[in-house]
């Protein structure tokens, strides 16, 4: 039995990623460069907010997940922009006949602040995705307790809404 054909039904994604902070190289935060003595290692440029979102936007047409287009393991993504997963995920969901309805986030990381720099990260995701900033949360937590100061964490949740032709 499929009610498909009956409702339009919106569709929810997921994304989480984590990575590790090392001195010297640059913060990248939503594609944002943020002041900070650190950056973060791993896949591409290490924008732990722009792979968690690029997972939910895959996660809600269920497309697997950015290793599936982008291995880590290839050094082409190396320093990469992550932008660019953003992008080919928004592709996907729109070939998949979606739009973005709204994201909200909270990432957790014990330094820098975030606050100071919500706005504009806010700004640069609702650019990257094509809608308003009010339709993008951009939430901050310390990880109290956690003991993963170490590292950066990003949760990103995702409403898809159907294309809908007149
Ligand atoms: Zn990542």
């Amino acid at each position: 039995m499929s009610n498909s054909q009956a409702f339009r039904i919106p569709r929810i994604g997921f994304g989480w990623d984590s990575h590790e902070f090392k001195p010297g190289i640059p913060l990248k935060v939503g594609g944002v460069v943020l002041p900070h003595h650190s950056g973060l290692a791993g896949h591409s440029d290490g924008d732990v907010l722009l792979h968690a979102l690029t997972d939910a936007l895959l996660g809600a047409i269920a497309a697997g997940d950015i290793g599936t287009y982008f291995p880590p393991t290839d050094p082409k993504w190396k320093g990469a922009d992550s932008a660019m997963f953003v992008r080919e995920a928004l592709r996907l969901v729109d070939e998949a006949g979606y739009v973005v309805g709204n994201i909200d986030s909270t990432l957790i990381l014990a330094a820098p602040k975030i606050a100071p720099h919500a706005t504009a990260i806010q700004q640069k995701v609702a650019d990257l995705l094509g809608i308003e900033p009010s339709r993008v949360g951009i939430k901050a937590k310390t990880p109290e307790g956690m003991g993963t100061d170490n590292a950066a964490i990003a949760h990103v949740a995702v409403l898809l809404a159907e294309i809908s032709w007149p």
